[in-house]
């Protein structure tokens, strides 16, 4: 695999015991939040193609976008400094932010930092990130922009390789999941996922929770991130030319499934019922799941694993969780505990 090595790989699964009697499912999760402690979270995956990417293309300085808590941006300004590359960030800002979680990370660990508001970053955050890759260019410097989250082809293999992990460690645990759940915000965890799920025929339920936006979308964003992948798929000896020909003129947003309905009242807002959740199984599991994405996923994954859900058909369940313990800090005084 032509990629960098900075995850701690593989990470672990673990039986949620307590979660599994209550649901009467044998529920796992997939510890992703602990692929390292700066580069925490899902985001590492993708950049180690990514940057990989960057560092073959003679670049030193990496360019991103995501929200005031990002961990997307986070992660990639800590490998960024860890490779001894400049890191310049777009953050989308309501007011003036204070200096917390994420956001006091990518300060700390060395990144400029450019605000934007939420309308210019919905309609023009790529047009921004280009004026800035200009700016540095002219000042010298050779910019590599990355999406957000990271979510483009070549980011998709990260997820891609680590459902092939997920399933070499099934073997181990003598255990296999016939359901894998992921929190979705960007797209590129569950294309990674259902792509290989898909390419090497491992037959699984592969399903985001979205945290944001509808399915639709989001069908449409995997189904076009995970056709972009199939050169990088051929580059890393995965797929023939061929086979890569047939599975982009067949691959369809109908191939990959999304649950919709927990998106609450929208990106990165809590309701009560979700920090109670939050705190539930913090105190049922000592599992701390984030309030944008992971928890969200799990007050999902609650509800449709009772009588009537659509979890209900599901025996084995993996759950991957993917971090973002930092953004939980920031909305410490919503929680009464
Ligand atoms: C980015 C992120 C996700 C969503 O992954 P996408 O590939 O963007 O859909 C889930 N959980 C956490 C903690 C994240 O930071």
């Amino acid at each position: 695999m032509h990629k960098l090595n900075l995850a701690n790989l593989p990470t672990k699964i673990q039986r949620l015991s307590r979660w599994s009697a209550e649901s009467g499912r044998n529920i796992y999760v997939k510890r992703d939040d602990q692929t390292g402690s700066e580069w925490s979270g899902n985001k590492i995956r993708k950049l180690e193609f990514a940057v990989q990417e960057a560092l073959d293309a003679g670049c030193d300085l990496l360019i991103t976008c995501g929200g005031i808590q990002s961990n997307h941006c986070r992660a990639t300004v800590a490998v960024a400094t860890h490779l001894g590359l400049k890191s310049a960030v777009l953050l989308r800002i309501g007011e003036e932010p204070p200096l917390d979680g994420n956001y006091f990370l990518d300060r700390l660990l060395g990144a400029d930092v450019r605000f934007c508001t939420r309308d210019e970053y919905r309609d023009r955050r790529g047009a921004i990130m280009q004026e800035m890759a200009d700016a540095y260019a002219a000042q010298g410097y050779r910019p590599y922009v990355i999406p957000e989250g990271a979510s483009f082809g070549v980011g998709v293999l990260g997820y891609y390789f680590a459902m092939k992990e997920i399933v070499a460690q099934e073997r181990e645990l003598g255990v296999v999941f016939d359901t894998v759940v992921v929190a979705t915000g960007s797209g590129g965890t569950l294309a990674g996922l259902q792509l290989s799920n898909l390419v090497n025929g491992f037959g699984k339920r592969v399903i985001g929770v979205c945290v944001c936006d509808d399915a639709a979308y989001f069908q449409d964003v995997a189904a076009r991130i995970s056709r972009e992948a199939l050169p990088y798929l051929v580059a890393q000896g995965e797929l023939t030319a061929a086979q890569a020909a047939a599975w982009s003129a067949s691959l369809k947003p109908a191939d990959f499934s999304f649950f919709e309905e927990y998106v609450g009242i929208g990106y990165a807002l809590s309701r009560p019922e979700e920090l109670e959740h939050i705190a539930r199984m913090a105190r049922l599991e000592a599992v701390a799941f984030d309030p944008v994405y992971t928890g969200k996923a799990t007050f999902g994954m609650v509800n449709e694993l009772r009588e009537g859900g659509r979890l209900r058909s599901s025996e084995n369940i993996l759950f991957i969780h993917t971090g973002g313990l930092y953004g939980l800090f920031p909305v410490s005084r919503m929680f009464s505990l």
